[in-house]
């Protein structure tokens, strides 16, 4: 029997072999190769780590205001003062008075004259020489010392089984191209110079990761995340899948579009031309219907459940918020009911006893098309006859969501068609890296008749003259949202503003009836309340974020956002998109208050100058990072761990590249490149 010891703290953070350590590459460098005398030290060290060395002689333990060791150093040209708050007995007797000792850390400017806080501290002995390389700092899980994982890398490095496992093996003739071309390394060589450069490096491309020993291991990583993309593309196309052609004139699609009160504009004709087509292959359609809020895509959706259910199969539309999903509930009935079509629901508010009856409707086939929230892959639900799985907003399901509903078809012979739909554009070189083989239709224009929406900005100590304008326009007969401050830290905190807010405009507004919906409202009563809107029953909707997404009552025309400073490019963009569906002009007013950061300033002057969702996409993107962007952060793993694919765009190409000519000529080499970058992580390429 073997007892397991419990891991230690590297294995906990995933450093369990040479290969992983050899690949926990520094997040930056500190610069040891040079000593300062003290005198330039006072002068260099002010914003920079600087390092210099002298003799201690003074050490005092002072106990006020709070227990804290004072040294001071002294060489030829002048003295230092170093200040510990925290140290052990062991530090006091290291700095007694008369050793020699190196320090390194910022020179401030103290209460008692220039000094260090903290310095790193080492006995001058004999054989302390000046490091030849820089210093690596490493990223590390808390409690885990700097000094520890240096260690551990090092001895990584001079395992022999490393040489194995960073042995050059892409084909030689393609590596005789990319080399030179590029000035990259062997991958040994630049991993080892990523942990030990030499004191003359350029460090700036270091710390940008731009230096060639870094494009050198970029590109392996992304060949790796290519080589998983397009195998992905394979195994799809081997998959099978019902094939779904148009039924022409007889299907229920065509009495679908009879019915509509509108035309699809060309653009949606063209998307569901797209969708059309690979709901008639034998293999699992897998795309994403792009288009910004308000474009029109429900109707597409509808369209490729209206062209599965003509087959006998059933049709899934999944959202992340249930007000969302009620919405499609409700069109979707309004849609399909009159051509005899039985619409399910399934949400997680409802009651246990509806919730058994709607898995029984779903399971037996008698709910041709169902329509819910996470509800649906979270509970015991299977499908009768699954055809096609419709996944709105989908950034806002993780990578796992995604995968799963794929698997509840309720059949082992076939997969169902996935279509997902998002506002969110998805920029090309993140289609083509972070999702696998991911078709993409874009409804690249709005329906006729959309105004465009004047965004002001103003002060919230301007809020009466707000309440003003807000009586003046309902007075006019329109609708209106006011949406309330979103309150990460708590939600309760969010309803009391809500609340507040709700009460100091029913007062504000005493001719008008005002209505407030909020995420604690049982599911019947936010219906009640959107219906009320809806019929003009209400006129003015106070609202926390919950109609971000999904909300469609054209005489709103106006919406007032409070704090707007405290929301993101796409909520704020989203929830514009409530408005500017009538035939009035559409107002969206963002009130901010002070003060108001740097960023929050630039992010409400951009979205007062643009509604493109596209430019609003991009500048969300340069801020937050792809993996929030797609939903990665939610499946708590990233892809791609030393590539950005902002910075490193260019290297997609090349990886492309070479990631086909693996596939076609050296199969061989596939799996065993795919084991070195990528080892369990592959399962969240097939999301
Ligand atoms: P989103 O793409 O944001 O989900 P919706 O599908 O909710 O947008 O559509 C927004 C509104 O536009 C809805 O009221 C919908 O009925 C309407 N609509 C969709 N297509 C057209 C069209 N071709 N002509 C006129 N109105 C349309
Ligand atoms: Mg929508």
């Amino acid at each position: 029997m073997t007892t397991k010891r419990p891991p230690t703290l590297l294995e906990k953070m995933g450093l369990n072999t040479p290969m992983a350590l050899a690949l926990h590459l520094p997040a930056r460098y500190e610069d040891e190769t040079e000593l300062y005398t003290v005198e330039e030290a006072l002068d260099l060290g002010k914003f920079n780590s600087i390092q210099t060395q002298g003799t201690v002689i003074r050490n005092q333990v002072l106990f006020r205001p709070r227990r804290q060791m004072l040294v001071t150093i002294e060489d030829d040209t002048a003295t230092l003062q170093l200040r510990f708050l925290n140290f052990y007995p062991s530090q006091q007797k290291q700095m007694a008075v008369g050793s020699h000792i190196r320090v390194r850390g910022e020179v401030r400017e103290g209460y008692l004259g220039a000094e260090m806080v903290h310095p790193t501290v080492r006995v001058v002995t004999s054989d302390l020489s000046l490091p030849t390389s820089l210093t690596p700092v490493y990223p590390a899980s808390a409690g885990v010392s700097q000094a520890s994982i240096r260690k551990a890398v090092n001895q990584a490095l001079q395992d022999t089984s490393l040489k194995d496992s960073l042995a050059e093996f892409l084909p030689a003739k393609l590596m005789a191209e990319l080399l030179p071309a590029n000035d990259w390394p062997q991958l040994q060589d630049a991993i080892t110079y990523l942990h030990q450069p030499p004191a003359e490096a350029d460090t700036h491309a270091l710390l940008e990761r731009t230096h060639p020993a870094w494009r050198r291991v970029q590109f392996e990583e992304l060949l790796a995340q290519q080589i998983s993309l397009k195998r992905a593309h394979t195994i799809r196309r081997q998959r099978l899948a019902p094939s779904f052609k148009s039924k022409g004139t007889s299907g229920l699609e065509k009495g679908l579009l009879k019915a509509l009160p509108f035309l699809l504009t060309d653009a949606q004709k063209r998307v569901w031309a797209e969708i059309g087509q690979d709901l008639s292959q034998t293999f699992p359609m897998n795309r994403l219907l792009q288009g910004d809020v308000g474009s029109g895509k429900t109707v597409i959706a509808a369209l490729a459940a209206a062209r599965v259910m003509d087959y006998g199969f059933q049709a899934a539309i999944m959202a992340p918020t249930e007000i969302l999903a009620e919405q499609h509930y409700l069109k979707m009935k309004e849609w399909f009911e009159p051509l005899g079509i039985a619409v399910a629901w399934l949400s997680g508010s409802l009651k246990a006893k509806e919730k058994r009856l709607a898995q029984k409707v779903i399971e037996s086939g008698e709910a041709q098309l169902i329509i819910g929230t996470h509800a649906l892959i979270q509970d015991k639900v299977s499908f009768a006859k699954l055809g096609l799985a419709v996944i709105d907003e989908q950034h806002r399901f993780g990578v796992r969501q995604r995968l799963e509903i794929q698997q509840r078809v309720g059949s082992e012979l076939f997969y169902c068609h996935q279509m997902m739909m998002s506002a969110t554009p998805i920029p090309r070189t993140l289609a083509m890296t972070y999702y696998a083989d991911l078709d993409v239709s874009v409804i690249d224009a709005l329906p006729p008749g959309r105004k465009p929406i004047t965004t002001k900005v103003v002060k919230a100590t301007r809020r009466d003259e707000v309440i003003g304008g807000l009586y003046d326009w309902l007075t006019k007969g329109l609708q209106a949202y006011w949406v309330c401050p979103l309150i990460e830290e708590s939600e309760v905190l969010q309803l009391q503003t809500a609340v507040e807010s709700f009460e100091q405009l029913t007062l504000a507004l005493p001719n008008f009836k005002v209505g407030l919906v909020h995420g604690r409202l049982k599911s019947e009563e936010k219906a009640a309340v959107m219906a009320a809107f809806k019929a003009n029953e209400i006129q003015l909707l106070v609202a926390t974020t919950v109609i971000e997404v999904g909300v469609d009552v054209p005489n709103a025309a106006l919406m007032v956002i409070e704090h707007a400073e405290r929301f993101g490019y796409s909520q704020i963009h989203q929830l514009r998109g409530r408005v500017g569906r009538g035939s009035a002009d559409s107002v969206c007013i963002l009130m901010y208050a002070e003060p108001l950061s740097l960023a929050a300033k630039e992010r409400l002057q951009t979205l007062r100058e643009t509604s493109d969702g596209f430019v609003i996409a991009e500048r969300d993107l340069s801020l937050r990072g792809p993996g929030e962007l797609l939903g990665a952060k939610q499946s708590g793993d990233a892809m791609l761990r030393f590539v950005d694919l902002q910075r490193d765009a260019w290297l997609i190409e090349l990886a492309q590249h070479a990631a086909e000519l693996l596939l076609d000529k050296h199969s061989d080499l596939v799996e065993r490149h795919l084991e070195r970058w990528l080892g369990s992580r592959t399962e969240f390429l097939k999301a």
